[in-house]
């Protein structure tokens, strides 16, 4: 087996690692004995090297213990304190203590044990996207239900989405938000990456306005503004998502909205093409250019466009480009542009620019002063119009430059109270039966021969993973092995 550091070697300039054959038909002596020195003070460094790094290893696991212990007597004081100071019976203050202390145990436990696939039940699939799988899984220790989001590595690489996951899995680690999904843990097998995270059984956004069609305004209201402040707490981390649209916007239990799915599906790329590039793009082999104003479909009223993008919706969200529908003319990181999209979209039952296939999709987006129209039968308020305008309209233009309080004040938003909005009862509450109830989301074809774990039990050495990224680099040529060494340094530190 490989192990890191011959792959490494392999890549190393050649005269560091001439071989003995190699050295005797340069016949050079004195050079070969100096090389050989060298060889030798060279690996006494590499010796030397190792042992400060594992005193530097130890010292560090030491110090960290010590800390742990320190702060468990301190959080033992405290409560200590705390119930010697309220009105508590012994016997319930030497409960609550017993009680404290059986959670530190199963705290240390918990640390000690590196979690694996194979320590979770797979129930239902939930989503079913471009890198993997989402499921409802069971932790077996526990029997507690969580969300699990499987991504196949080979993918990953293959798309250059290394660094995604690891930003993905960053900020959901990082940020404790109500608005945000909560992760609890990640691993890795052989073949893929795991995101554990909590189970929000209200579905997405995307699965409620398949099924509602529409939302009144006031429905609306409440779940752009929960977005609104969404966005403005990942921004406060300093992260954008990369990705806004209804099937990231997550439902919890209590039908309050979450942001899920940082940055892993980078969609169709419209950032390249500019206002006027449709003669090229859209001219037909006569080398004349198709009307933009009707591409390839014809004509639809408002009901016919509304069904046409309810039987395409689900399978261009699945597809391994995504929907264009909600990315912004030259940047697909414009989160105000894509807010304004999925408005567009609660309260018209399509999004602004949606097309018969992506392509028209994007020259729409990038001509969308002559595509935005809100029809007629949509009846939408002129605060709701003005405030979609001011969203989806040049970047100097759009609401929200000077942060999120732009937004908030626009006149669409009047009695908001942006302090209790995630305090307040939710438009909607979802139905939820139990924590398995998967009701809330489609349903999802089993393939035949879907494992069920992939991999052995628990996590498994890093040379093994060396060694699915050196079947990956035997493929390829010398400037992309450079790159998945590259990757998989990246993996190594994203998940040890
Ligand atoms: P992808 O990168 O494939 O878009 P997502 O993270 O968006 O992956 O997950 C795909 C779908 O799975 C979501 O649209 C949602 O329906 C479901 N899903 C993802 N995470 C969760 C979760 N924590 N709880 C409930 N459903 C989830
Ligand atoms: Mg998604």
């Amino acid at each position: 087996m490989d192990s890191a550091r011959s792959w490494f070697q392999k890549f190393q300039p050649r005269e560091k690692f001439r071989s003995p054959s190699r050295r005797k038909e340069g016949g050079d002596e004195d050079n070969e004995d100096t090389i050989l020195e060298m060889d030798g003070e060279a690996h006494s460094n590499v010796t030397k090297q190792k042992v400060a790094a594992a005193k530097q290893f130890i010292e560090n696991h030491y110090k960290e213990q010590m800390k742990n212990l320190q702060e468990r007597k301190e959080r033992r004081t405290t409560l200590e304190k705390k119930l010697a100071d309220a009105d508590v019976s012994e016997e319930d203050q030497s409960n609550l203590l017993k009680f404290l202390e059986k959670k530190e145990t199963e705290y240390m436990r918990l640390q000690r044990h590196k979690m694996g696939a194979d320590d979770f039940e797979l129930l239902t699939m939930i989503g079913k996207g471009a890198f993997g799988e989402v499921r409802i899984c069971r932790e077996k220790t526990t029997g507690q239900v969580y969300a699990m989001k499987k991504l196949k590595k080979s993918e990953m690489l293959r798309r250059g989405q290394v660094e995604h996951v690891k930003a993905e899995r960053n900020l959901l680690a990082e940020v404790d938000s109500n608005c945000i999904v909560k992760l609890y843990c990640s691993f890795q097998d052989d073949g893929f990456l795991y995101l554990i995270m909590e189970y929000l059984p209200g579905g997405d956004m995307m699965t409620l306005l398949m099924r509602k069609d529409t939302l009144t305004e006031d429905e609306a209201r409440f779940y752009v503004g929960e977005t609104v402040l969404a966005i403005e707490s990942i921004h406060k981390h300093n992260y954008i998502h990369r990705d806004i649209k209804p099937d990231n916007l997550l439902l919890d239990r209590f039908g309050h909205l979450r942001l899920s799915d940082f940055g892993l599906c980078k969609p169709l790329d419209c950032s390249t093409i500019q206002e006027g590039d449709f003669s090229i793009v859209n001219s037909n082999s006569n080398g004349t250019t198709q009307n933009e104003e009707c591409p390839s479909a014809p004509r639809r009223t408002r009901q016919e466009q509304l069904e046409h993008w309810q039987k395409n919706r689900r399978m261009l969200a699945f597809s391994t480009v995504g929907t264009p529908d909600y990315i912004a003319p030259r940047s697909a990181i414009e989160e105000r542009w894509s807010l304004g999209a999925i408005m567009y979209e609660m309260l018209v039952g399509y999004p602004p620019f949606y097309s018969d296939d992506p392509m028209s999709t994007c020259r729409k987006i990038v001509n969308w002063r002559t595509h935005l129209k809100f029809p007629e039968e949509a009846r939408l308020s002129p605060e709701a119009k003005d405030l979609i305008s001011k969203l989806l309209c040049n970047v100097d233009q759009r609401l929200g430059t000077d942060g999120a309080d732009e937004i908030k004040a626009h006149p669409w938003f009047n009695g908001v109270g942006w302090d209790k909005l995630y305090q307040m009862e939710a438009t909607f509450i979802p139905e939820v039966k139990d924590d398995l109830d998967t009701q809330n989301f489609e349903k999802f074809e089993e393939s035949e021969n879907q494992p069920q774990t992939t991999s052995k039990t628990g996590p498994v050495e890093k040379g093994q993973h060396v060694q699915a990224f050196a079947f990956e680099c035997q493929a390829n040529s010398r400037a992309r092995e450079l790159f998945f060494i590259v990757s998989y340094e990246l993996l190594l530190k994203l998940l040890f």
